[in-house]
């Protein structure tokens, strides 16, 4: 299995990779930042929310504005922090004006969201929302009224994890007593940490390789941006 420094590595390449997507043309003419996700790249416990808002958008990180706050606090109540966790969305692009995201956007960018959980490894997710919820359970019809507080084991892509649906923090900011479940479901999340961690699917079968041609000449390249000055991972 690939270390943590290799798979972290790995993920900052991934995170260099998603700043030039244009997989959804609109997102990405409207965005002012791709918001590929932040936090501990080796995290047992990821948060997987649903899209950037106008904050996110601006500071290229997700969950800073008031739902953030809630979701820092109620790590809090259960003894951890954001440098933890790791926090994604279902999509990196602002949709515009705050929209529902879009079918085809969310599949655009379900290919990120697996290279993630590839390599951070999770082992237990929380979808906060409907949004995530339907994505990662592959279940459209089935909300998360219903589905809160449950952890079921399931294979998301490439990883099999312990799936948390959770209310969304923002929902819960005005609604006292959806904050009140969204604590209480939150207060489990330390038991579902101790569990064993699921069986990880059998890897698959090498590819076989072509060897690439030789390269001749080298381009000398541009110097990149380091995700960690960005408080990234
Ligand atoms: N809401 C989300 O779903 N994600 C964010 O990053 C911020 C608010």
């Amino acid at each position: 299995m690939p270390s943590a420094e290799s798979r972290r590595e790995e993920l900052k390449a991934v995170w260099q990779q998603s700043q030039a997507c244009t997989k959804c043309p609109q997102l990405a003419a409207t965005r002012q930042t791709v918001v590929f996700g932040a936090g501990n790249a080796d995290a047992d416990l990821m948060f997987v929310g649903e899209a950037p808002g106008a904050n996110e958008d601006k500071q290229g990180l997700p969950f800073v504005g008031q739902a953030g706050r809630l979701l820092d606090t109620l790590l809090g109540e259960i003894g951890l922090a954001r440098g933890d966790v790791f926090v994604a969305n279902t999509l990196m692009c602002r949709p515009p004006g705050n929209r529902d995201p879009l079918p085809g956007e969310i599949d655009a960018c379900q290919d990120w969201l697996f290279r993630k959980l590839e390599l951070i490894q999770p082992r237990v997710i929380c979808t906060l929302g409907n949004f995530s919820t339907k994505l990662l359970r592959g279940d459209p019809g089935t909300g998360i009224t219903r589905l809160h507080g449950r952890e079921e084991i399931r294979r998301i892509g490439p990883r099999t994890v312990r799936l948390y649906p959770l209310y969304h923090p923002a929902a819960a900011l005005y609604t006292p007593s959806m904050l009140e479940i969204l604590r209480a479901d939150f207060a489990r999340i330390p038991e579902l940490l101790a569990l064993p961690a699921p069986d990880q699917p059998a890897p698959e079968e090498p590819e076989l390789v072509v060897p690439e041609p030789e390269v001749v000449a080298e381009v000398a390249e541009e110097p990149e941006p380091d995700p960690v000055q960005l408080g990234l991972f």
